[in-house]
């Protein structure tokens, strides 16, 4: 995967900005002795893709992956063997083919656009709102996107107005979730936050997914303050993942002890709308599963828990 930086993210490089330079900035890995030898560790690619970009592993919601493009590219992306290659841009006859599919398919009631970014290539992807739209057995929308982080300036362009036009138009006839990928609180700067609540006023609900990234995020006060400002602000922290085992992301990926740890104690200081589920997505997409955390480790008893202040509790 090349580099890509927006001249908006460079200039936060620029500016002295860590976490978004180790987020974006291409460096030296030291070769490692291969270990996960599967390049499609969540199975995406065959065995749950009818229709070309779509991914229906689950009965009711379809993932939808519009491109692998995104306006920069993050170095522990999960999908890093395909992002930047001009192989996933669907034309309209694939995403017409798509529809089809989700038409005849009604127990699918949520779709998601994703990518890549659900919303890099945004005439596509207002090509598919439309096209949702008049899909009624589609109840629920959801837009995974990193773009008001990447680029918080293209929300003022002619074409994005456009998009916010239309979500403002879906927002009252179905529902619709904006999901953005946020990791560190160096990321929510004064136009990040206002591109963030343009988009609420359109009526989406707007939620978060975070992926614990090692000497990044792996530390319980960062995430306290990144998942505190989202909820302050109306944000939702839906989702926090384990990076997946993905041979290029191993330098990434925490130790899962740790992030154990670490989900825990966010458990004991956040409110619970502030606190996203913890999750490790199983290789072969068997779904993304919360695994036990700490407050059941170690007491001897699977009928007995340690409680906020580490006392142990039967059940
Ligand atoms: C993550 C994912 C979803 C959405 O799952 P939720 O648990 O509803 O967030 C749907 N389809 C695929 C293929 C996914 O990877
Ligand atoms: S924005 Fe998402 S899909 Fe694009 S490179 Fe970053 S993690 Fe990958």
């Amino acid at each position: 995967m090349k580099e890509k930086i927006t001249p908006y993210l460079q200039k936060l490089i620029d500016g002295g900005n860590a976490a978004i330079a180790f987020q974006f900035k291409k460096r030296k890995q030291k070769k490692l002795k291969p270990k996960f030898k599967n390049p499609d560790p969540l199975g995406e690619d065959e065995k749950y893709s009818p229709v070309k970009g779509l991914v229906h592993k689950f009965r009711n919601r379809v993932l939808w992956k519009l491109t692998y493009d995104c306006a920069a590219y993050c170095r522990f992306c999960t999908r890093i063997r395909q992002i930047g290659s001009p192989e996933g841009d669907l034309s309209y006859e694939e995403i017409d083919a798509g529809a089809e599919y989700i038409r005849t398919h009604p127990e699918i009631y949520e779709v998601i656009l994703s990518g890549g970014d659900g919303i890099y290539r945004v005439h596509y992807s207002m090509y598919v709102l439309d096209t949702l739209m008049k899909i009624d057995s589609v109840k629920v929308i959801r837009i995974g996107t990193r773009m008001p982080l990447h680029s918080p300036d293209s929300f003022k362009t002619k074409l994005f107005k456009e998009l916010l036009k239309k979500m403002r138009y879906i927002a009252k006839r179905k529902q619709l979730l904006v999901l953005i990928h946020i990791n560190h609180p160096e990321e929510l700067t004064k136009k990040v936050m206002n591109v963030i609540r343009t988009i609420k006023k359109t009526g989406a609900s707007i939620l978060t997914q975070t992926v614990l990234v090692k000497n990044l995020n792996d530390n319980v006060d960062i995430l306290e303050k990144l998942f505190t400002t989202l909820y302050q602000n109306g944000i939702r922290p839906y989702y926090l993942y384990r990076c997946d085992y993905e041979e290029d992301l191993r330098p990434y990926i925490c130790s899962y002890a740790e992030e154990k740890k670490i989900a825990t104690e966010l458990r004991r200081r956040l409110p619970g709308p502030a606190y996203p589920m913890y999750v490790v997505d199983l290789p072969e997409g068997r779904g993304k599963i919360p695994p036990p955390l700490n407050f059941w480790k170690n007491t001897g008893s699977s009928r007995a828990c340690f409680d906020f202040d580490g006392k142990k509790i039967k059940i």
